[in-house]
């Protein structure tokens, strides 16, 4: 009896607040709009005013915020979700190659690059003293001597730039501005290669690398905020809304503030400050954090750098193999070998400076690929637990390529957000079969990109796409998570390491939006959250996997505004 009271004082209630609610400014009807709130609700209609939701639910419930200057959108039946979030990405720095020669991360012979190279030197001639880049050069199994890369270009500085992020090859007159030399020591952190005599191979790693890019001449800001304006751009067109930019500096920040301050950065980003020169103590690199998180404190919705960035390895793929292993490479004839991949850090001080991080309410995210790295990962983000309890500061760590099992319940165990970036979870050619298999074993190869152990295990998964290192398109990456092949009628990798595509919408969604500390206002289509959606072009959860790097999103909207149309 007191149960049918309450119901129909409630129906009495929702009439009289729904008798006249004030009018939203967008209407949606008749759509499957995937919240993703709590319950996975699928609801028909949701209502729009100024940035913000103001109520999700059935066509008829929302009709009531309908006004006379409500601009109403029949979704004809189309999916909607919330927008998507990349966890893991680089726009301000990948956006600067947007126009440069590549070689589209293709596996090419020292001879074939050269041929490529010629080509582009054809269409892009220069001066002497101007700098050429080849961007996306893909490193796995590639050889390059310093009478390759001179032989391609002698006169003029040359930079070949490895689509993984962390290896660069100079000619010589790179190698001369950039100052390094035969005799020049490794720098921390990185690894200038010498052949068997001594002498240069025009091979950098890592530091070393960055010591290289850092020598060219530096291109204006202006020119740089518009090129990250044209990625931007291409990113809203796949749906995201969101980013997690993994290694900002002052230079990077600059960028995004450029085009926030002439009203042009539709993206939410937040910036990952990268922790270099892990030797030094704690207390300066925290402090160093920290001042900057206030400097670049710009916007809480749209701008902001409230994380640290720490690599505590490199790439696992021969020839590099700077993944940090527990146990060594395998040589090409599957014998071990005495290499376990190069420690960036002391044990000891990466606990002291992820404690001193996270006592500071910095999130910390750790780029860590093979499974010595990820596990000293670990073990640092326990020490810090130990010493501050848990904070709820979202650390996570990102890549993952191989996790030893005795880890997996490490994750949920200590709040350890998995950040995938499952786009390369997939048995191809050049990168897994040839340059990381092979050189792993089989035994081990069983726990490459282990995401549904990982989830089994209580991780929180969220999805990155490492752009400029890979495509930024999630619904590519969704498909590989899902199948783990590079596509139809190609062998899968592990496939019962495969996630649902409502686990992968999850990761690029709310889940993305707590590894972002940004779960109260986007992540999901609830009322009270922000207006960031997408409308898709097909029903992403009818449609067969292997077709869902097909998805085309037909509208982007990002604070309640359009910013993206495929009609338009
Ligand atoms: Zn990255």
């Amino acid at each position: 009896m007191m149960r049918c009271v309450l119901g129909l004082l409630s129906v009495v209630l929702g009439f009289a607040s729904a008798a006249a609610p004030v009018p939203a400014d967008l209407v949606l009807v008749h759509g499957k709009i995937h919240t993703e709130d709590p319950g996975r609700s699928v609801v028909e209609a949701m209502a729009v005013r100024g940035n913000g939701i103001v109520a999700v639910g059935t066509d008829q419930a929302i009709g009531a915020f309908v006004g006379k200057n409500t601009r109403i959108v029949d979704l004809g039946g189309r999916v909607v979700l919330p927008g998507i979030i990349d966890a893991h990405t680089h726009p301000a720095q990948s956006a600067q190659d947007l126009g440069k020669c590549s070689l589209d991360d293709k596996a090419l012979t020292p001879a074939e690059i050269k041929s490529r190279v010629a080509a582009c030197l054809k269409n892009q001639p220069g001066e002497r003293a101007q700098w050429f880049e080849v961007v996306m050069v893909n490193p796995s199994g590639l050889t390059l001597s310093l009478a390759d890369l001179d032989s391609m270009l002698a006169d003029r500085p040359m930079l070949l730039i490895g689509s993984d992020g962390h290896t660069v090859w100079a000619n010589s007159p790179a190698l001369s501005l950039a100052h390094i030399t035969a005799e020049t020591a490794d720098p921390a952190g990185g690894h200038i290669q010498r052949d068997a005599a001594g002498r240069l191979t025009g091979t950098l790693r890592d530091i070393a690398a960055e010591i290289a890019l850092a020598a060219k001449p530096a291109a204006s800001l202006e020119h740089e905020a518009a090129q990250l304006d044209k990625a931007f751009d291409s990113m809203r067109a796949t749906g995201i809304t969101s980013v997690q930019d993994a290694a900002v500096d002052d230079h990077t920040m600059q960028i995004y503030k450029s085009l926030y301050d002439s009203h042009r950065l539709n993206m939410r980003v937040r910036g990952s400050f990268h922790l270099k020169n892990l030797h030094e103590p704690a207390a300066v690199l925290i402090e160093r954090a920290t001042a900057f998180r206030a400097k670049w404190a710009i916007d809480p919705d749209f701008l902001r750098a409230d994380a640290v960035k720490i690599f505590a390895d490199g790439v696992i793929e021969y020839p590099s193999q700077t993944a940090a292993l527990l146990e060594p490479y395998l040589d090409a004839r599957g014998r071990p070998t005495d290499n376990r991949g190069p420690s960036y850090f002391v044990q000891d001080n990466l606990n002291q400076i992820v404690a001193a991080a996270d006592a500071a309410g910095l999130t910390v995210h750790i780029h860590a690929i093979g499974d010595r790295a990820i596990r000293s990962a670990l073990d640092a983000i326990a020490d810090a637990r130990r010493r501050n309890g848990a904070l709820d500061n979202r650390d996570q760590i990102a890549h993952l390529e191989l996790i030893d099992p005795a880890d997996f319940p490490r994750f949920k165990k200590l709040g350890v957000i998995a950040n995938f970036q499952l786009l390369w979870a997939q048995r191809d050619d050049s990168y897994i079969e040839k340059a990381t298999i092979k050189y792993l074993g089989p035994q081990r190869s069983r726990y490459l990109y282990p995401a549904r152990s990982l989830r089994d295990a209580g991780a929180l998964i969220v999805g990155g796409s490492d752009w400029g290192v890979s495509s930024f398109d999630a619904f590519a990456a969704m498909e590989h998570a899902i199948t783990r092949s590079e596509g139809r009628g190609h062998p899968a990798l592990l496939p019962e390491q495969s996630l649902t595509l409502q686990n992968m919408v999850d990761a690029y969604t709310i889940n993305a939006a707590s590894a972002l500390k940004q779960e109260r206002t986007t992540g999901s289509l609830e009322a009270g959250k922000r207006g960031d959606f997408i409308v898709l072009d097909r029903d992403i959860f009818a449609v067969d996997p292997f077709d869902l790097h097909n998805t085309q999103v037909r509208e982007t909207y990002l604070d309640g505004r359009k910013v993206y149309s495929r009609l338009d």
